[in-house]
């Protein structure tokens, strides 16, 4: 290949348009994708980053690239190829790719510091030290001392040591050390100092043996492998394949990404990770949304020069600026955590697939209830398989009891049935037995609607086309989506009865009744509202494990990778709506948290058992997950979307506009809707917009054209053009997302 003549840029200060430059002979050669540049600008000269080599520039006179700044490219070249593949993908622009992979503070506080002398042990050099330090006894011991910290500023090596920094440099000389120079940061600590070695590493199960055996193959194969489908049922020692698998690569002095789904709902996950790899002597780096500009900054550069080798985080984690990578771990790949909701809205899971594509990168999903997209790809084998279908602890699975609600007594008060009589009653006996239990409903507040039972007149958003959901802690009414709040009415607005009534049930009002129903219980509420306050949820999460709490009651977030040895019984109550939503995917959503939270209960002797409350008792997901049916339910629901023509089998593009005037943002969509009808024509249907199940958020009018297509690139022109680039009336707002999660 001849070296590129021309190159793209992005500047560093404003990524927001990229310039075209001339790569003069004596630079040919030495510009790779994400390095650094010193370009002209106007009379200045300014820092730019190489995001790509056109062929031909884009405008007729460009000057030349000035110098090129750093040795090695600042951003890894891996994850510029990745940017390129998001921007053409998910329809937004290189530079709004670019903006997502390398965060603000990066880019602005560049530089600054001290630099000083980092030393590491060079990997692999075991056998190659052994031979060359025979007769060198102080190197030797260097080498040792270098081998133990994993790594330390030269500075602190000799003031350590006592030996010479002569001694050092002979090490980096025979290749058995690293140098690097970096800025240097005070507060090093050693690598995970102060975190328990995890212990022994138990002995793997014959399972998980196996599995360990099927990866080691699978990734030997060309390009790292197809990726690995981990589908166990939970306790069935995932996370201890991930441990191993970690280790292995790490041994060949390759790095390591995993992404679980949120950070703060994890810590256990964490805490395993930290322990198993302080026995390591690499350093391991989280990254979590509550970091300041500075400790992203820091952990940045940190896992760019190579400090870091492990990262562990949510979505955004899987930009982590790693190279030689050798292992992406997708936790729970499932999760609707790893869909950005916004520009660009990618989806880690698959752009982690991706990423492990373009650097050869081993990737492994792991879920006990897999996403139906990643099912099928194992099903066609895109993705290989690997099954584990017991408990490492020999526990059972649990028990599922479907409490049909229809035929239980509705409560004299009034208001909803909350408690089943055998819900209550299994609460009822594990507090006796000094067991514990968690109960779960998915929504927060007191009540979900406050209405007239005179003239119907339910009390809504302002701006918002949802009811309000009471909130009793609050004494007032909030709207959980947009947070406006307003005094709950005395009387009806409508036709002014005074007997307002509260319909359905949030986390809230369930509390209130267990609490009734169980005088004196220790129970703890556990959702976004009550959890508000820094170390709350962390503090819940203690006393709960101490047993202090008998009932940990609340939304999703109970349902989060938690391990609990003493629940013996889970209770899921309020299902029903989650399924009635208009979504084609409410089905699997509510299978998936339904297997989740039963894989909560009953650990080790005591079995568990689950209770789940409902009106519609035999509905699949419902009964799948009574039965742990998971491929039962893959099954039947990959029919339903393979007859409808929904994901996985097409892909879902979710074009909407949303403005002020619902009569502009409908004239618009439905402009751009005939406009896409005439360009794909006998190609791909494109139906009548409608107005979004949530018609009205914030004061803003929304409208949806629903696309199944077979492939997206060959499109994306079009609908770029169509939908984003059009001048639409002011205020009116078009977006496209493509493999749509959220369709309300
Ligand atoms: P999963 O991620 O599938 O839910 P984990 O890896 O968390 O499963 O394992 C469940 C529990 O079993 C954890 O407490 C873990 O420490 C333990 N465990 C995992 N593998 C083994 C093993 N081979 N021997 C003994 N205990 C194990
Ligand atoms: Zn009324
Ligand atoms: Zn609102």
């Amino acid at each position: 290949m001849t070296s590129p003549e021309f190159v793209r840029v992005a500047p560093e200060l404003g990524l927001d348009r990229l310039f075209d430059y001339r790569i003069p002979k004596f630079l040919q050669g030495r510009v790779l994708l994400g390095q650094r540049l010193r370009v002209p600008w106007g009379k200045r000269e300014i820092l730019a980053y190489a995001v790509e080599f056109p062929r031909k520039p884009e405008v007729e006179k460009v000057r030349d690239v000035t110098e090129v700044a750093g040795e090695r490219p600042l951003i890894p070249p891996g994850l510029c190829q990745l940017a390129r593949w998001m921007a053409d993908y998910y329809a937004c622009d290189l530079a709004a790719a670019l903006r997502t992979i390398l965060p603000g503070p990066v880019r602005s506080h560049e530089g600054g510091g001290k630099m000083a002398w980092w030393i590491s042990p060079a990997p692999g050099k075991d056998e190659l030290a052994a031979k060359v330090l025979r007769g060198a006894k102080a190197q030797a011991k260097a080498w040792e001392h270098l081998q133990r910290s994993g790594g330390a500023w030269l500075t602190a090596l000799v003031k350590e040591s006592g030996m010479g920094t002569a001694v050092w440099r002979a090490l980096v000389d025979r290749g058995l050390a690293e140098r690097y120079e970096k800025r240097y940061v005070r507060d090093e600590e050693g690598p995970e100092a102060g975190w328990p070695d995890a212990g022994k590493k138990p002995v793997l199960a014959d399972e998980q043996a196996t599995a360990m055996r099927l990866w080691e193959e699978e990734r030997k194969k060309e390009g790292g492998g197809r990726p690995v489908l981990l589908e166990g049922v939970t306790g069935s020692g995932k996370t201890e394949i991930y441990l191993r698998a970690l280790e292995a690569v790490l041994a060949e002095g390759r790095n390591a990404v995993v992404l679980v789904p949120e950070i703060s709902l994890t810590p256990q996950t964490v805490a395993r990770f930290r322990g198993r790899l302080a026995g390591q002597r690499v350093r391991l780096c989280v990254l979590h949304s509550a970091q300041t500009a500075a400790e992203r900054r820091e952990s940045w550069h940190e896992i760019r020069e190579g400090r870091a080798r492990v990262v562990i985080g949510a979505r955004s984690a899987l930009f982590a600026p790693l190279e030689n990578l050798g292992l992406i771990v997708v936790d729970e790949e499932h999760d609707g955590g790893y869909k950005q909701g916004e520009s660009p809205r990618y989806h880690a899971r698959d752009l982690a697939v991706v990423r492990g594509r373009i650097e050869k990168a081993p990737v492994i999903l792991g879920s006990a209830t897999p996403s139906l997209e990643s099912a099928y790809n194992a099903d066609r084998e895109k993705y290989f398989r690997i099954r584990l279908t017991k408990r490492v602890d020999g526990a059972k699975l649990p028990k599922v009891q479907i409490i049909d609600l229809r035929k239980e007594d509705k409560p004299k008060t009034g208001g909803p049935v909350m408690l089943s009589a055998a819900l209550r009653q299994a609460l009822e006996e594990r507090r006796k037995k000094g067991e514990q239990s968690l109960v779960l409903l998915n929504r927060r507040g007191y009540a979900p609607s406050v209405q007239c039972p005179h003239c119907g007149r339910v009390e809504e958003c302002e701006r918002c086309a949802v009811p309000m959901t009471y909130h009793r802690s609050l004494g007032r009414m909030k709207c959980h989506f947009c947070d406006a709040e307003k005094a709950a009415p005395a009387v009806c607005p409508e036709c002014g009865s005074p007997q307002l009534k509260f319909t359905g049930a949030g986390t809230e009002r369930l509390e209130e009744g267990v609490l009734e129903a169980l005088p004196g219980v220790r129970l703890t509420r556990m959702d976004s509202d009550s959890m508000k306050t820094r170390g709350a949820h962390g503090k819940a999460l203690a006393a709960f494990r101490e047993g202090r709490t008998d009932i940990l009651l609340g939304t999703q977030m109970i349902a989060k990778g938690l391990h609990f040895p003493k629940v013996t019984c889970v209770g899921v109550v309020g299902v029903d709506a989650a399924l009635n939503l208009p979504d084609f995917r409410a089905s699997e959503r509510v299978f998936q948290l339904l297997v989740q939270v039963a894989g909560r209960a009953g650990r080790g002797e005591i079995p568990g058992e689950v209770f789940v409350q409902t009106y519609t008792p035999f509905h699949p997901a419902i009964q799948f997950a009574r039965h742990h049916d998971v491929s039962g339910f893959q099954e039947q629901e990959l029919e339903y979307r393979r007859a409808h023509g929904y994901p996985p089998f097409k892909r879902a593009i979710l074009v909407s506009f949303s403005g002020p005037s619902e009569a502009q943002a409908s004239a618009s969509i439905r402009h751009a809707a005939a406009r896409l009808r005439n360009l794909w024509k006998g190609r791909v249907e494109v139906s009548e917009p409608g107005a979004a199940p949530i018609a009205r958020v914030e004061g803003k009018f929304r409208f949806q054209l629903f696309l199944l297509v077979d492939k997206v690139p060959e499109l994306m022109g079009d609908l770029k053009r169509e939908v984003l680039a059009p001048k639409w009336p002011t205020g009116v707002r078009a977006t496209i997302d493509v493999d749509a999660q959220d369709l309300l």
